[in-house]
């Protein structure tokens, strides 16, 4: 039998191993299908295995092969969905903040990791426009924008002793990600109270509509109480007029949440463009999509402590902390969802210092720059057309004469790029999405002649 503290030496090895394993992967990157040729029945018969009661050793680092022969790559030719390239020292990172193994729910739990934590999270502020706004990292965008519903129910139809009462509006566009209804299910709002607000031609938020949406829901005798901004929507990167959503927000005594999971971090290149995150009460980003960071790394800023506090904060007095010094008394747990949590902010702290700002400003500028390239290129082409605007950098668009989801499926097949769908006004569109440090201009052509000649394959 195996003890499970090993050798010095043994772990040593072992380590050598894995960091071996891990730079053949990145230097392999570049030739790997965009995605793996496998099956349900294939995975389960390399990976459904039960646990052997002897243990194997070192020798289940084999295993590391096959399982990234059967995983989707963060090459340069991955442009699907909203997704990061996964950034290497920030993955060394997560190596790290896993051997500390912190606990990151106090400063008296984990002195060094909280404090790198709010640092790290007063940059991202800085970096979008938010400086001064406090938050927490979280798993991603979902868990963000729910935990911004919690803090805007709480802070206006208070339902945590009490339950929650009926009537509470909450207002968002048509274009919203599917964690908004989900975090109105959860937070007991109700999906039936969160109204959906129609868009103009570029896919944003109609803002008279909002204000006679918000009218009709006080005449009956309801209770509007947040409305959510996208900072680029999932499906076509629109941004929401921030600026307008914030006054009619300001108004009516709404509580002003941004979902910019996808676009706020565009902020670094484009701070003209998102100057209106600044008025958000909260705001959700994930610099798992446009910071390239491994998974998972969401974030949720806000300037409303205290609500944090009301929403989160249930201490239990065998973690009431005694220290009443303000930095050694803080706590995350009494303003986040989760009690335990990893060290995220590790691979932050390593990354963003390693590459430094303007390396991420630039590569921000190149995903948006490649976007508009292949935005041209399927405006220039007979066969295509662009199905929506491409203020960021999601990028959809058709094949005209051919069914798209076949195209799709050939594209994807064929394993030089892979591309996501989308619907765009009820249409089938093929999206790309730009979020790729990896990615070159070759890439970007690549789309271009990889749909052309998957629509060759297709018949009709
Ligand atoms: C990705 C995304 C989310 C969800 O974020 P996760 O990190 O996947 O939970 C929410 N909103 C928008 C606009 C997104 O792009």
């Amino acid at each position: 039998m195996r003890e499970l503290e090993i050798p010095d030496a043994e772990l040593a090895d072992l380590a050598d191993e894995a960091v071996a394993l891990a730079k053949a992967y990145w230097s392999s990157l570049g030739e790997r299908p965009a995605y793996p040729s496998t099956s349900g029945s294939r995975t389960a018969e390399l990976f459904a295995r039960p646990w052997p009661e002897a243990g194997r050793g070192g020798e289940v680092l084999q295993d590391f092969a096959a399982i990234a022969d059967h995983s989707r790559p963060s090459g340069g030719g991955f442009f699907g969905y909203v997704f990061g390239s996964g950034e290497p020292v920030g993955a060394l990172g997560d190596l790290l903040a896993s051997v500390l193994n912190q606990n990151v729910t106090s400063w008296r739990s984990a002195p060094a990791a909280v404090t790198i934590e709010r640092s790290v999270v007063g940059w991202l502020a800085e970096a979008v426009g938010c400086a001064g706004f406090a938050g927490t990292l979280c798993g991603g965008g979902s868990a963000a924008n729910t935990m911004a519903l919690a803090m805007a129910r709480e802070a206006r139809l208070p339902a945590n002793e009490h339950g929650v009462r009926a009537g509470g509006v909450v207002y968002a566009s048509e274009q919203v990600h599917m964690s908004i209804p989900k975090a109105a299910a959860l937070l007991g709002i109700g999906r039936r109270n969160l109204r959906i607000i129609p868009v103009d031609d570029e896919f944003r938020m109609r803002t008279d509509a909002l204000r006679e949406a918000i009218a009709a829901d006080r005449d009956g005798g309801l209770t509007p109480f947040a409305v959510v901004a996208n900072a680029g929507t999932v499906v076509s990167g629109a941004i929401d007029p921030l600026d307008e959503i914030a006054a009619v927000a300001s108004d009516q005594d709404l509580w002003f949440h941004v979902d910019g999971a996808f676009g706020a971090l565009a902020a670094l290149a484009l701070p003209e463009r998102l100057s209106g995150l600044a008025l958000a009460d909260s705001l959700s980003l994930d610099a798992h999509k446009w910071l390239y960071q491994p998974l998972d790394c969401g974030c949720l800023l806000h300037r409303h402590p205290e609500a944090a506090r009301r929403a989160f904060s249930h201490t239990d007095d065998y973690i009431r902390i005694m220290n009443e010094e303000p930095v050694e008394a803080f706590a995350f747990f009494d303003e986040t969802v989760e009690l335990s949590r990893r060290f995220r902010a590790l691979k932050l702290w390593f990354s963003l210092q390693y590459h430094g700002r303007a390396a991420y400003r630039e590569a921000i500028a190149r995903d948006l720059r490649h976007a508009q390239l292949l935005a041209e290129a399927v405006r220039g082409h007979p066969d295509l057309e662009l199905l929506a605007p491409v203020p960021l950098s999601a990028v959809c668009f058709r094949h005209r004469g051919k069914n798209n989801e076949a195209i799709l499926k050939r594209v994807i097949a064929r394993g030089r790029v892979y591309l996501s769908n989308a619907t765009v006004r009820g249409r089938f569109a093929l999206r790309a999405c730009f979020v790729n440090h990896r990615a070159t201009e070759d890439d970007v052509r690549a789309i271009m002649s990889e749909v052309l000649a998957a629509a060759d394959e297709v018949n009709g």
